[in-house]
């Protein structure tokens, strides 16, 4: 029998959260669920309404339009205004994602909108009429749109996504990405690369002891990806990506247009005069294209004239087009260090790997047919809302895997950060390293943990400290303390203390990934970035100061038990080095305190070996010094 649950305190039925997964693309983006039934993926779609000859469709154009007083409209309705109001009708919002303007002035011209050129270094801002937009704030619209759309047609609030990106986004695009999806009003748990989604939906990588190398060659509206996965107990890992962040279907339309154009008589500067004509031969071109991925030629009419075109013209047409991807996808393998034939699973993805030329071409390249049976608009939809199932709690056989956002280490002499675990490890990971005392007959060793990428501690933030205590009086420098990292697939991490000596131990547990807000982990890692040379600076000195301060104690230590041995000139040469030395200390001049530590080595070393020899000389009689 099915039980319901009841909430006591509104009397309403208690349903189980709903987490979507979002495909936000450059072209077209849209949501997908796990059927609460069939508990099959599927792509959110409005129900054919009472006019079936309008199909309805999964995706929403990733456009946005502002009218005259601001007015915000997403996606079909937006699109039409690309042509009559290009100033005010945003499209690509997704390639300036985490972008400053210089990292996207040499396609400047791409973008019919304006993009502020304000020299310098900080996020790109796009203007409409008098209003500055962010990237972050326009990828909200279409994921407020998509929100909307799939409250609309589930008819209960949707507050939880995953949402992809491309795979080889950095920090900052995916943050960018988390950014906009609060903005719209969404918990973003997870965001997931789309080729990681796309071998999900084909239901790759969702055994635990499967191992298998995935090429995904996702040939989208404006972009090409080529990505090469290796999937292995559950763990996804990117081996390699490739390709081109200016090439699609738009290039392909394109070329159709200015085929036309050229046997029509008409020139660039023609179409350049005749935006209307320009745009009525580019949705024409794209009817064109899709027409040809079902069928042998094409014939429609404008104006009079007769468009048509014939598949292979049209394969004659994107040739060039097809090998640059095939160059790419050589490169990622290059770089992946696999062969062709290590290739378990070619994944096909984007609407324009509809195009059978490239079907075949992918095919022959790699050896082998091509997986395209999933819907290759939807596949990135379907297989995040599969991460999202799995987020849910509800395919429990599956291991969730994530990546520490932060670099975990201890503090080390002088304040300075050792890392043990490096951001963005896989977990479940494990590092560990020895550690030993400093002063004779240290009993105990103060354990504090730290998560950051700044040099000093100070920088970083504290998550934990503890005392490894009991440890049995030893001459600095002899305990041996082990000193382990695991953090465990739920993101916990378990600190150990050992001293190997003596066997004395001690563990904490300690919760790193829910320490810190997303804006918290960017603002440090924008801050590490932004100090690592000063961080460098420090960090010798104190490793400078750090060297002294124990040759200082060890040189004490030694005169103190072999002073015997030692003539008063000796004796007398050292402590004016070391006074040198500590002299130099207090100083922030690491050449300096290298200088007096150099200095009183060259002091030391002949009485030193003298002394050695002595020692080595008793020990051979037998007794021990
Ligand atoms: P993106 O991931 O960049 O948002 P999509 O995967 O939605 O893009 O792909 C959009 C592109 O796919 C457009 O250029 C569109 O014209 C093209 N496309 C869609 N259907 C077909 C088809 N049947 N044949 C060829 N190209 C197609
Ligand atoms: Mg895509």
């Amino acid at each position: 029998m099915a039980k319901i649950a009841i909430n006591i305190a509104t009397g309403s039925l208690q349903q189980p959260e709903i987490i979507v997964g979002i495909d936000l693309g450059t072209t077209n983006s849209l949501v997908a669920i796990i059927h609460p039934e069939t508990k099959q993926p599927i792509a959110l779609k409005e129900p054919a309404g009472s006019d079936e000859s309008v199909a309805t469709s999964s995706l929403v154009p990733s456009i946005i339009h502002f009218d005259e007083r601001g007015a915000v409209a997403v996606g079909e309705l937006a699109k039409h205004y690309l042509i009559t109001q290009p100033a005010q009708t945003i499209f690509s919002a997704k390639r300036l994602m985490g972008k400053a303007y210089d990292d996207i002035k040499k396609n400047a011209d791409f973008f019919s909108y304006k993009i502020i050129d304000d020299n310098t270094e900080s996020l790109v801002k796009v203007q409409v009429a008098d209003k500055f937009y962010s990237p972050i704030e326009l990828s909200s619209f279409i994921l407020k749109e998509l929100k909307q759309r799939a409250e609309h047609i589930l008819k209960t609030p949707v507050n939880k996504a995953v949402i992809t990106v491309p795979a080889y986004f950095n920090d900052a695009q995916r943050q960018a990405t988390r950014d906009a999806g609060k903005l719209a009003g969404l918990d973003v748990l997870r965001i997931v690369n789309e080729p990681t989604a796309a071998s999900l939906a084909y239901g790759l990588g969702l055994s635990k002891d499967e191992s298998k190398t995935i090429a995904v060659y996702d040939l989208g509206g404006g972009t090409f990806d080529i990505s090469i996965l290796h999937i292995s107990n559950g763990i996804v890992e990117v081996l390699s990506t490739n390709g081109d962040t200016y090439l699609g279907g738009d290039d392909i339309d394109q070329a159709i247009l200015e085929y036309w154009a050229t046997q029509n008589g008409l020139t660039r500067d023609d179409l350049k005069a005749n935006k209307t004509l320009m745009q009525s031969l580019r949705l024409k071109a794209e009817e064109a294209k899709k027409h040809l991925s079902f069928n042998d030629s094409y014939s429609s009419d404008l104006n009079g004239e007769v468009l048509a075109l014939h598949k292979a013209e049209f394969n004659t047409l994107i040739q060039p087009l097809v090998d640059c991807t095939l160059t790419s996808c050589k490169m990622a393998l290059k770089d992946a260090g696999k062969s062709v034939t290590a290739i378990d699973t070619i994944v096909m993805v984007g609407g324009s790997t509809r195009i059978p030329l490239i079907k075949e071409a992918v095919s022959a390249f790699f050896g082998r047919a091509v997986n395209d049976s999933v819907n290759p608009d939807e596949v990135v939809a379907l297989g995040a809302a599969i991460q999202a199932d799995i987020l849910a709690g509800n395919n429990k056989d599956f291991l969730l895997l994530d990546i520490t956002p932060l670099s975990l280490g201890i503090e080390t002499a002088g304040g300075l950060m050792d890392v043990l675990i490096p951001r963005n490890s896989k977990i479940p990971t494990k590092a560990g390293r020895q550690y030993t005392t400093q002063i004779d007959g240290q009993s105990g060793m103060r354990i504090a943990v730290y998560q950051g990428e700044r040099d000093l501690i100070k920088d970083n933030r504290k998550l934990a400290e503890f005392n490894l205590t009991n440890i049995p009086g030893m001459p600095a420098g002899l305990p041996k303390v082990e000193l382990s990292f695991f953090i465990n697939a739920d993101g916990i991490l378990l600190v150990k203390a050992k001293e190997l000596r003596s066997g004395v131990e001690q563990t904490i547990e300690v919760k790193p990934q829910y320490g810190l807000t997303d804006t918290e982990v960017e603002t440090m890692l924008m801050e590490s970035i932004t100090h690592a040379k000063d961080d460098i600076a420090i960090r010798a000195l104190v490793e400078a100061r750090t060297e002294g301060e124990q040759l200082l104690q060890t040189t004490e230590r030694f005169i103190q038990k072999n002073n015997s041995y030692l003539s008063a000139e000796e004796i007398k040469s050292t402590a004016a080095a070391m006074q040198a030395l500590q002299m130099a200390l207090t100083m922030d001049d690491k050449n300096l305190i290298h200088q007096k530590i150099e200095s009183l080595n060259e002091v030391s070393r002949p009485y030193a070996e003298r002394v050695m020899d002595i020692a080595v000389a008793f020990a051979m009689k037998g007794k021990i010094v």
